[in-house]
């Protein structure tokens, strides 16, 4: 069985970079002895190792490391088997920073047999992202301030869809997990119902055992025949007794095949097991998380906080996401007790990695607290019910402070620090870069490392005559870099490079509601310190967010200049504009590849 083990210890003093080269050297040999791969990073202070290979294999390996007297405090982080191995290259790749620098992330990216962008929401990824942002080290975070009032409710986009089910073995609701702050469904929930709208808990009572187990495997191909058939593209959620999942032999392989069936991958759905059954039932549990694990499929541990195990559990199994239960989340906002247990908890996951989720939120204040201490994702009441074979419509509660307002640059937001000193909410921006979901919709237009395309550099230069901006461009997000697509007046070495890394104006308007319009950015702390403007001068930046039809904002188009500028309505309605023409080359060549016509 195929493992990864990662952990995290601190360098003893004295530890040269010439000794850490000789490490790497006796580790790549007796590594590549035991079919092992990894890769070591060191901070000058701490170390993270991650290691895949035979789960025995590393489990002996793990045991000598843990004695070696190089290091101490060491801490496991993740042990799991897993589906593939990540990094190419067997042997053990070292990266190594200057004491007081972090490890630059972009040193990562070749390492990876499928670049970063292939698995980026796994664990693994996350720890390292954690790693190399230094969270290892520096255990201070800072926390949003309190967000202004959460207004009233507003309507979105989304309209409800229903579907009939008059064909399907099994009835299911829908109910959407949300992130409020970037506006995305990041997740859909299905929730099994009876033939009159009965509840899952009724339906399982009338089954008996093994007939019960059957029909809770068996209905979830109706689970994903209806998702298939309501469009639903996030990650669809779902429950499954342990216990279903070895009533079947081949559960897991099974599961995947009906999944795929329906055009659902291993990373388009979860399985989601309540931590009371966890407990309960510890042995099939375990059997159940390791052959969904062998097949690639994560794993929410649902109904957390209910069952009584509590962190405990976190001890012995970590899944990929966490569902707190809504007897924490309730009054939260006003009860000491589980705000320091919550508090517990996403201290916990985000140092392993594991994606939390608030269910059974009903009210603007628990929101509003939980927003406040790093939780993203919220399931409940408060957004949308579950809706029988639909999708329901999304109520976005207003943000305050949180929302940057249409037409105008970020409102920069608070953070503690030590002088409390006004900084741009780079948690928010960081979260919106790094939203799975939405790294999916970069990557699946296909375009990253693609060569330019006239049509779509005419935009730019079309853009450019009509706003006299000095430099347009098309630039698409991802994780590590802004990409332009297509640009007119870019200078070189940016016009042969086509992308830049670190943070770019474009991060900023990820999180725009319309277009974002800086007319000085060297009059707002917030924005003087953005790279661009030492690197290539920029003064002024006017930047329309391409948000696709699915919500997902996949970059900007947008102009510069080097002098301060007031930008124009008619320059603002011309980069629209073009922001529209590329949406619909988008969908148009969207359109030519699910037709399979020739380009
Ligand atoms: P769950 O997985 O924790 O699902 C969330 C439950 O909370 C749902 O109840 C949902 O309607 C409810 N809920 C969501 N937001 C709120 C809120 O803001 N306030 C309140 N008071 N409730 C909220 P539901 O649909 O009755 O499901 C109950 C449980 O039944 C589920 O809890 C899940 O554990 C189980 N279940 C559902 N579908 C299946 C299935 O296909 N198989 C198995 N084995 N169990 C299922
Ligand atoms: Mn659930
Ligand atoms: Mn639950």
């Amino acid at each position: 069985m195929l493992a990864h083990i990662v952990y995290k210890s601190r360098c003893r003093t004295g530890t040269s970079l010439r000794e850490l080269e000789a490490l790497r050297e006796r580790f790549a040999h007796n590594n590549r002895a035991h079919d092992i791969t990894g890769v070591l990073l060191c901070d000058g202070v701490y170390f993270l190792q991650v290691l895949e290979g035979k789960r025995l294999a590393l489990e002996k390996l793990y045991q000598k490391i843990v004695g070696d007297a190089r290091h101490d405090e060491v801490t496991t982080l993740l042990s799991s088997p897993v589906p593939r191995r990540i990094f190419s290259g067997l042997g053990m790749h070292l990266i190594t920073t200057r004491p007081g620098h972090w490890v630059d992330p972009g040193e990562l990216e070749p390492l990876f047999q499928e670049g970063i962008a292939g698995s980026l929401d796994d664990r693994t990824h996350a720890i390292l992202r954690a790693f190399t942002s230094g969270r290892w080290r520096e255990r201070a975070v800072p926390r949003l301030q309190p967000s202004a009032s959460v207004g009233e409710a507003l309507d979105q986009l989304l309209f409800p869809r229903v579907v009939s089910y008059d064909n399907e073995a099994a009835v299911f609701a829908f109910q959407p997990i949300v992130n409020p702050v970037t506006r995305r469904i990041t997740a859909v929930e299905a929730l099994m119902r009876g033939p009159a709208g009965e509840t899952p808990h009724l339906m399982m009572q009338r089954l008996g055992g093994q007939e019960r187990h059957r029909f809770d495997f068996q209905s979830k191909a109706s689970a994903f025949s209806l998702a298939r058939r309501l469009g639903i593209r996030w990650p669809l959620s779902i429950n499954l007794l342990p216990s279903s999942l070895l009533a079947v032999e081949d559960a897991a392989e099974v599961l995947l095949t009906e999944a795929r069936r329906h055009g659902f991958g291993p990373k388009d759905f979860i399985v989601e097991i309540t931590e009371e059954e966890a407990i309960s039932n510890p042995t099939p549990f375990l059997q159940a998380t390791d052959a969904l694990r062998v097949a690639g499929i994560g794993i929410a541990i649902d109904d957390f906080g209910a069952g009584f195990a509590g962190l405990s559990l976190l001890a012995s199994f970590q899944p990929d996401r966490l569902k707190i239960d809504m007897s924490l989340v309730r009054n939260v906002d006003r009860d000491g007790p589980r705000q320091a247990i919550l508090r517990a908890i996403v201290d916990c996951c985000v140092s392993l990695g594991i994606r939390l989720v608030c269910e059974g939120v009903e009210t603007e204040a628990e929101l509003n607290w939980l927003l406040k201490h790093e939780i993203h994702d919220f399931q409940g009441y408060l957004f949308a019910r579950p809706m029988l074979a639909g999708i329901p419509q999304v109520c976005w509660p207003t943000l305050g402070s949180q929302q940057p307002a249409a037409m105008a640059p970020v409102e920069p937001t608070h953070v503690h620090g030590r002088d409390n000193v006004k900084v741009p909410n780079h948690a928010l921006v960081d979260a919106a870069v790094a939203d799975p979901a939405r790294l999916r919709a970069v990557r699946a237009l296909g375009w990253l490392d693609t060569p330019p395309e006239a049509e779509l550099d005419r935009l730019t230069a079309v853009a450019a005559r009509l706003t006299r901006a000095p430099v347009v461009f098309l630039s698409l997000v991802d994780e590590l870099r802004d990409f332009y697509k297509a640009a007119c007046g870019l200078g070189e070495p940016l016009a042969s490079r086509r992308q830049l890394e670190g943070r770019t104006f474009c991060h900023y308007a990820l999180l725009s509601d319309g277009p974002l319009v800086l007319e000085d950015v060297a009059a707002q702390d917030v924005f003087r310190d953005v790279p661009t403007v030492q690197i290539l001068g920029v003064r002024a930046y006017a930047g329309v967010p391409l948000v696709l039809a699915t919500g997902e904002v996949v970059g900007s188009f947008c102009a510069v200049d080097f002098e301060p500028r007031r930008w124009s309505q008619h320059d603002i309605t011309v980069l629209s504009e073009m922001a529209h023409a590329v949406l619909r080359e988008i969908e148009l060549q969207a359109l030519q590849k699910q037709l399979r016509l020739p380009a």
